[in-house]
């Protein structure tokens, strides 16, 4: 057993001398003073010493520990100071570090504050699927079969019957062949068309409103139109009707606000119209409750869809839809 400690002990100092860098030292950190270490080891075996030997063997077992632990200090300490790391210190008078903290998308800042104005006029929140079957996407909602809106280059799709929703419009048909009238959803989401510029890209959020009641007007969709508008872009801007055609809806609107940027007066983003086009509405085409069964002689309504995208760029002044994409947090931080 004596002898064993005093080999531990050799064997100890000749390879601390030749350790080379802290790595090495905590090798021998682990070999010697581990769990399983030798110091661990002859601990154990100095149970089966005889009674006379063992407090001579106690003895060189402690001491071999205290010498261990003091060159392996001494040892990492050098290693230490060569590498320039400063030794561990902890002031626990130091104020803690702050987690940093993220904020909302500028789509979803965007996103929320148009789902509060409707909420506020009595509007629900619906959801739908982004992966459509031709039905809920084009049929139902009276795109016939040779309207641009379906040509490949548009549309994504998956199969024959099967699309990538091309607008939320179809959340509509869902809801109205669940429920009965009178009814009043919001639909935001993601829909997918095949198209990439500053102003397209290939996935962009819509939000799509439908109201039906009896005796809705246009007038109902005017007020309501006007109502947003003047929350989101402020009070005075002004707002205007231009006739339109989309297969759903009839008579059919695109929504005009007063540029934003010119106030008006004609600029590069308005093309010196003065005008920026935000979104399309109108009142249901009686073809459309026809197809989920409801009575078009006993209800009418009026529906809207907006592209979020242009909604935040207008609001925000900025120039690229792809910005909203890229995750550059120079751009995001500014939100
Ligand atoms: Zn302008």
């Amino acid at each position: 057993m004596i002898d064993q400690i005093k080999k531990h002990r050799e064997d100890f100092d000749s390879r601390v001398a030749q350790a080379a860098d802290a790595e090495a030292v905590n090798r021998l950190r682990i070999e010697f003073l581990g769990k399983k270490g030798h110091l661990a080891q002859a601990m154990q075996s100095l149970r089966t010493v005889p009674a006379a030997e063992k407090p001579a063997a106690g003895k060189l077992v402690n001491e071999l520990k205290q010498h261990v632990e003091r060159l392996l200090g001494e040892k990492s300490q050098t290693f230490e100071v060569k590498s320039g790391k400063p030794r561990e210190s902890f002031d626990t008078s130091l104020p803690g570090r702050r987690e940093a903290l993220g904020s909302l998308h500028p789509i979803t800042q965007t996103l929320e504050e148009i789902e509060a104005i409707f909420h506020g006029l009595g509007f629900c929140v619906e959801e739908g699927p982004e992966i459509e079957s031709d039905y809920y996407n084009f049929e139902a909602l009276n795109i016939p079969k040779d309207h641009p809106a379906r040509d490949m280059q548009d549309t994504f799709y998956i199969g024959e019957e099967t699309v990538l929703r091309t607008h939320t419009s179809p959340v509509q048909i869902h809801v109205m062949e669940r429920q009965e009238p009178p009814l009043r959803i919001i639909a935001p989401g993601r829909v997918y068309r095949c198209d990439s510029d500053v102003s397209h890209t290939p996935m962009f959020h819509q939000i799509e409103g439908l109201m039906v009641d009896e005796g809705v007007s246009f007038s109902h969709l005017k007020s309501v139109m006007n109502i947003f508008v003047h929350q989101v872009f402020g009070k005075n801007t002004s707002v205007r009707f231009r006739p339109s055609f989309f297969p759903f809806t009839c008579p059919s609107a695109e929504v005009d606000i007063q540029c934003v940027m010119c106030s008006g007066k004609g600029c590069r983003v308005c093309s010196q119209t003065g005008w920026l086009e935000i979104l399309g509405a109108g009142m249901v085409d009686p073809a459309v409750f026809e197809a989920v069964g409801y009575d078009s002689d006993k209800w009418t309504g009026f529906a809207f869809g907006m592209g979020i995208e242009r909604i935040a760029m207008l609001k925000y002044g900025i120039n690229d839809i792809r910005l909203f994409f890229e995750n550059d947090l120079r751009f995001l931080r500014q939100f």
